[in-house]
């Protein structure tokens, strides 16, 4: 069995953090780790065709890497974040060196939203990012488009449960490309069942 919606204990002890979109009439759509040659492209025409806005976090290496793909997310309307710039673990990395990723990601994404790999960081980290005016973003439902023991069907089926508020965790990556492609198209079609807009974090 795997945990798709974020505990409240889990929230509320990392309460410095932003879990929950502020608009229960919404859902936020979050693709991490992007740009990427294998997602971003057909991505960016789905979420054009169905009229989602979403917000990326990118990663400071992949921009350099696919610098056109980075321009169509942000002329395309979506909000972008900072992933730091070589997918660093918090908890595996020093502050400083930490930060300094972040930082040389800045230069190349220009916004106040931060989400951190992997969900990790160490309190010195969170604290520094926040003096330095992040908005530290995490989720309360994550699709697991990364786990290998879970299927674009279990994603779906567990699509039914998101809810108003809900911050949804996908992958803009090689890795996930695939079962991203299966499962996104119904996942967007539940959500419009349920009559929920949808909404860039801010
Ligand atoms: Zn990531």
């Amino acid at each position: 069995m795997y945990l798709f919606r974020v505990p409240y204990l889990i929230q509320s002890l990392f309460g410095q953090r932003q879990w929950k979109g502020d608009d229960l009439n919404c859902v936020y759509f979050t693709f991490d780790d992007g740009p990427d040659e294998r997602s971003t492209q057909w991505l960016l025409d789905l979420l054009s065709k169905e009229k989602v806005p979403s917000t990326f976090f990118c990663v400071g290496s992949q921009i350099e890497k696919h610098p056109k793909l980075y321009n169509d997310i942000v002329s395309k309307g979506h909000a972008v974040g900072n992933h730091t710039y070589n997918h660093e673990k918090g908890n595996k990395t020093s502050t400083e060196t930490y930060i300094s990723s972040v930082n040389k990601t800045d230069a190349l994404v220009n916004s106040h939203l931060f989400r951190p790999p992997y969900g990790r960081l160490t309190k010195d980290q969170s604290s520094s990012l926040k003096q330095e005016g992040k908005k530290i973003i995490m989720w309360t439902w994550n699709s697991q488009d990364y786990n290998q023991n879970v299927s674009p069907e279990s994603i779906v089926r567990k699509a039914t449960l998101i809810k108003g508020g809900d911050i949804l965790l996908f992958h803009s990556n090689p890795k996930s490309a695939g079962k991203l492609k299966k499962c996104l198209p119904e996942v967007i079609r539940i959500i419009k069942e349920k009559n929920l807009k949808f909404k860039t974090l801010a």
